[in-house]
């Protein structure tokens, strides 16, 4: 205890003397024999209760003045926030259109507590406010884009430190002579240089923000647009865009991870033909991936090596992907109906090459069932599938070359389930599926996710279903809806299967955009 408390304890003791007490205490007494004798007396009764709140304002006034105007300063102030908060609250609910009144009622007092507390933080909104925060986008601003881009030339110099991209793009403006500027959108990246046919801009010619580059004057019709950029994914821990994990690069550009890689228009409505050089040291990256067909490979001065893919058809650059490493492939063969053989390949770390023999099965099954049910035959002459550790978004669908994790893939009789297989097999399909309902025939904007991935989940519901119990998958399915969409739709989290607007497109690959399709519902 410190010298300020023992200062405060003997002034207590010294404004209260023994003799006082005694006469206090016989008061009391004399005062309940009266209340027992002339309770009843109104009058009485009125001069007690006067005696009361004076000596209560005299007692607060001499011994509790200053703590109690303190107290209520702060009560006042507590009030006037919680009036504060309690206007924003109300109109944040105003706002919000809760989906299910009776549980919002249900809910009202919790929230209230939450909802005040949350509106405390706003000094730290301005602060952010201020920074280069990303805009909230809404379905009913889409408009087409002012520029298309038609060919799409990359070539990736792969190092240590870091690598190079340099991008070629075939430009074609809706209108011709557009007058406006064409807005491309890029994050995280250095820019080298930036050339329009073959004409490299000086800083003045363009506008570089953190998240865009604008080039506000260009040629009337068709033009070339050359960028080189440098990126780090040896640094890249979003694990967006392209990244390196475990001595392999890998990409990740669904919902918007192009735009870490390179300028782009990084929208779905930008479909382009895409050729993909890459190169890189030969015994660090013996295999070099990416979408579509392999149309050269060759080895290069210093121990480097390079392949160069084609993708005949147009896609959007979240379908890009590229890997580059040192991996190991199961290979195989499937007839399609019209007689085109294709190579089918599952690339994984060499020790797990082994447990790939059910993904295979499943991907051979998943190309039959979609040519039987649907009439649809795979496009392209080769079908990669590669399956890393480290990849954090389960599955990609991304063009012909096939991105899952490990868990998703591996699987041996020593150690999975029933029901293991049974995920593997459904997996497999739907990203396989995801060739023609996603890749081939794809979203306008991210508003349409779920047309994707609503009938894509559909196709391999059924798929699922065909190859083993339909009553199982059934009830498999229902109880999923049971226990994870239903409680989203009755929650805060709840949203409708196409948003009105959106942040970060990420966070709307829930289960109700998934899941939330016509054979649930029926
Ligand atoms: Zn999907």
């Amino acid at each position: 205890m410190g010298d300020a408390g023992t200062v405060l304890l003997s002034n207590l003791y010294s404004s209260t003397p023994l003799g006082k007490r005694q006469r206090v205490f016989l008061c009391v007494i004399l005062v309940m024999i009266m209340l027992i004798k002339f309770s009843r007396n109104p009058v009485f009764l009125f001069l007690l209760h006067l005696i009361g709140v004076i000596s209560a304002i005299h007692f607060s006034q001499k011994l509790q003045a200053p703590c109690c105007v303190s107290s209520l300063k702060h009560s006042a102030k507590n009030i006037s926030r919680y009036r504060q908060s309690l206007n924003l609250e109300v109109s944040h609910r105003r706002n919000y259109r809760f989906p299910h009144p009776s549980l919002y009622r249900a809910k009202q007092v919790s929230r209230r507590f939450v909802c005040s507390v949350a509106t405390e933080s706003s000094p730290k909104q301005v602060e952010e406010s201020k920074m280069d925060m990303p805009k909230e986008i809404f379905l009913k601003d889409y408009k087409l884009p002012d520029y298309y881009f038609d060919t799409m030339d990359l070539n990736f110099l792969l190092g240590e430190e870091k690598t190079t991209v340099y991008s070629k793009i075939t430009v074609l403006p809706r209108v011709e002579g557009s007058p406006f500027p064409l807005v491309l959108d890029g994050v995280d990246l250095k820019l080298v240089s930036v050339k329009v046919n073959s004409k490299e801009l000086k800083e003045e010619d363009y506008v570089l923000s953190p998240r865009h580059l604008t080039l506000p004057s260009l040629p009337s019709g068709e033009f070339t647009l050359e960028i080189v950029t440098e990126i780090c994914p040896q640094k890249n821990t979003s694990l967006e865009g392209l990244y390196k994990s475990s001595g392999n690069f890998c990409t990740q550009c669904e919902a918007e991870g192009f735009r870490k890689i390179t300028f782009y228009q990084d929208r779905p409505d930008i479909m382009a033909k895409y050729t993909c050089r890459i190169e890189g040291d030969k015994s660090l990256y013996p295999v070099l991936l990416s979408n579509g067909n392999l149309i050269e490979h060759g080895d290069l001065e210093g121990g480097k090596h390079y392949a160069i893919w084609e993708d005949p058809f147009k896609k959007p650059c979240y379908l890009f992907a590229l890997v580059a490493g040192q991996l190991e492939s199961r290979d195989d063969t499937f007839v399609t109906r019209s007689g085109r053989t294709v190579s089918l390949r599952i690339w994984t770390p060499a020790q797990d090459v082994p447990r790939t023999v059910h993904a295979m099965y499943s991907l051979k099954a998943a190309m039959k069932w979609d040519e039987d049910v649907f009439g649809l035959e795979y496009d392209l002459d080769l079908f990669n599938i590669v399956a890393v550790p480290d990849f954090n978004m389960g599955a990609m669908e991304n063009k012909s070359l096939n991105i899952f994790n490990s868990k998703l893939v591996l699987a041996s009789p020593e150690t999975a389930t029933d029901a293991d297989y049974a995920a593997i097999l459904g997996v497999i399909g739907h990203e396989y599926f995801h060739n023609w309902t996603g890749n081939r025939v794809t979203c306008r904007d991210w508003f349409q996710l779920s047309l994707k991935e609503g009938l894509t989940v559909f196709r391999d519901q059924e798929f699922s279903s065909d190859m083993g119990s339909r009553t199982v998958k059934r009830i498999a399915d229902v109880s999923r809806l049971r226990n994870y969409q239903f409680p989203q739709d009755a929650g805060p989290m709840a949203h409708p299967v196409r948003p009105h607007s959106y942040i970060k497109m990420d966070n709307f690959y829930t289960v109700t955009v998934h899941f939330t399709n016509l054979f649930a519902i029926f």
